[in-house]
């Protein structure tokens, strides 16, 4: 994809509590602002890269954008699950992701477990593809260490 690699940044703001945190794979939904922003040639779907909050340290997540059903699907969301376990939630704080490359379309699912299947095969691969060189290079990326006053997603963008 054109787009890719991807970098932008935004408040975490509640979703529609799905209960994803159930499940052990809490998604951080980024404010709409940001979601507004991302090019029209990045498809929906699932994505890999690297992600960090506030100051923090950075870590492979996956990312799902897609249509979201509390809108009536007429808007997107994006959803990211960053590959770690914190001790607390992180509502109203910083999320700086880069997006590295696309696993999959979006796609329905049968059952839970069926869901929950395909979401750690996604993991997997997340894991697997982010150890190669040209993506480990884009954790150490100036964007995780630039100022956080910069808040705007169209300026990170331009870099
Ligand atoms: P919501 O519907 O509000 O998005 P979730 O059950 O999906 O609720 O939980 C998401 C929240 O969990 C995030 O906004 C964040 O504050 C917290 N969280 C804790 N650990 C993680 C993690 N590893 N990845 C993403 N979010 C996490
Ligand atoms: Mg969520």
């Amino acid at each position: 994809m054109r787009s890719l690699p991807y970098f932008c940044r935004g408040l975490v703001i509640r979703g529609f509590g799905r209960g994803s945190k159930d499940l052990g794979i809490p998604t951080a939904n980024f404010q709409e602002s940001v979601v507004d922003s991302l090019p029209a040639d990045l498809n929906t779907g699932i994505y890999y890269g690297w992600g960090c909050v506030g100051n923090g340290a950075v870590h492979k997540m996956v990312m799902s954008i897609g249509w979201n059903p509390y809108y009536k699907n007429t808007k997107k969301s994006m959803e990211t699950h960053l590959i770690h376990k914190f001790k607390e939630d992180f509502y109203g704080q910083m999320l700086s992701v880069v997006l590295v490359g696309y696993i999959r379309p979006e796609r329905g699912f049968s059952s839970l477990d069926e869901l929950i299947t395909a979401i750690r095969s996604d993991i997997e691969e997340a894991q697997r593809n982010l150890d190669l060189p040209e993506h480990l290079k884009l954790k150490e990326d100036n964007f995780f260490r630039a100022s956080l006053s910069t808040t705007s997603n169209q300026i990170m963008n331009g870099h």
